[in-house]
């Protein structure tokens, strides 16, 4: 089958034919149709963070397709059910958070596309109990950056503890922060949305958004403090450190700034104004399975919905380079070609 390679970190991905992943007990073989390409997998390639992933290694954690082979053990998913295949590939299912349904805490889990091959190829597999179920309604290249994207923002916002009719600030308008904005609209929440570019502003507010900040032309802290006084919950999900700091000086007494994005950098935070002002800071990582059904049933009901350019598996490398410079709208969805 044709997968993208990373061989080396910091070296362009290999487009080469590989060997079709065997099954196991309780594995599923998914034909993928589309996979998201999250800027988590442009950290992979690079090896950006203290965790390397394996190597050689297939990226990709936004797989959807078909399920095309059940291996013996496999009782919850039958061959034709469209699934997607996540970050949390599998977890232990034993340890302290797996029982009380923080799996994506589990210190035993897989990493699709990370710890092990993922959506970057025509085929993929995975543990039948970890995959997605996809609604019927939806279309695989438009619901791919759900079972990341998705999922890991509608996360963040339920963690941040913000409620509706209260403010919230995104920084970062990305493939994360666009989906973010629009889950938070659906939850009630009023939004800033902070970026760096006027095409991302204009994205923000084509989505929603009731204030829109270009951290290039203003000081984000500044308007959101005089605006609205702070808000009371700040996500960030952008790749510079700076935003994490703008991000933190963005909420208000007793908000929550919740840290998703994951450039490698210190965040450091003054003692005395968290203290003072009793911030919480939050780290928070994809969802859980229930997370993700939620995600889901969000885009099935059309509340949320992914702006995707399609590109096709072989141009990986360009997609890598527009991410680098900030030159996507949305998310990119790479789609695969037909074999038999
Ligand atoms: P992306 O490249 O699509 O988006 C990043 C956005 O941040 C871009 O729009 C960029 O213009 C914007 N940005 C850059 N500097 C900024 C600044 N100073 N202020 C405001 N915005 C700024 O990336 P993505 O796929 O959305 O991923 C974002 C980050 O989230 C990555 O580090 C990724 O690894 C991480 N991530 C974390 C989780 C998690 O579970 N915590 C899950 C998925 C991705
Ligand atoms: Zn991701
Ligand atoms: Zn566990």
């Amino acid at each position: 089958m044709k997968a993208a390679v990373v061989n080396e970190f910091k070296k362009a991905l290999e487009i080469k034919e590989v060997e079709k992943p065997k099954l196991e007990y309780g594995e599923v073989l998914v034909k993928i149709e589309a996979c998201g390409v999250c800027h988590t997998d442009l950290h992979a390639a690079h090896g950006d963070w203290p965790v390397k992933p394996k190597l050689p290694l297939i990226p990709g954690h936004e797989g959807v397709g078909i399920v095309v082979e059940v291996a013996e053990g496999v009782k919850s998913v039958k061959v034709g059910d469209r699934v997607g295949i996540p970050w949390l590939y599998s977890a232990c299912g034993e340890c302290e958070y797996c029982l009380s349904g923080q799996e994506t805490l589990c210190p035993h889990q897989l990493n699709g596309g990370y710890s092990v091959d993922g959506g970057y190829a025509e085929y993929c597999k995975a543990p039948a109990d970890y995959v997605a179920r996809i609604p019927e309604n939806l279309d695989p290249v438009e619901v791919a950056p759900i079972l990341c994207a998705g999922v890991t923002t509608y996360k963040a916002l339920k963690v941040s503890d913000a409620r509706p009719g209260e403010w919230v600030a995104i920084y970062g308008i990305g493939g994360l922060g666009h989906i973010a904005l629009q889950y938070a609209k659906a939850m009630g929440l009023n939004v800033v949305a902070v970026d760096i570019s006027d095409e991302k502003m204009e994205l923000a507010k084509n989505l929603g958004a009731d204030i829109a900040i270009n951290g290039l032309k203003e000081d984000p802290v500044e308007t959101i403090q005089k605006k609205v006084g702070g808000v009371q919950a700040a996500i960030s999900v952008a790749v510079t450190k700076k935003a994490f700091e703008q991000a933190y000086q963005s909420v208000k007494r007793g908000g929550t700034l919740v840290v998703v994005g994951l450039p490698n950098a210190e965040l450091p935070i003054p003692i005395f104004d968290t203290v003072l002002n009793g911030v919480t800071v939050k780290g928070s990582i994809v969802g859980t399975r229930k997370d993700m059904q939620e995600a889901l049933e969000f885009a099935a009901m059309g509340k949320v919905r992914p702006i995707v350019e399609t590109a096709p598996l072989d141009s990986i490398n360009e997609v890598f380079d527009r991410m680098i410079k900030g030159q996507i709208n949305g998310r990119i969805v790479l789609t695969m070609q037909e074999t038999n």
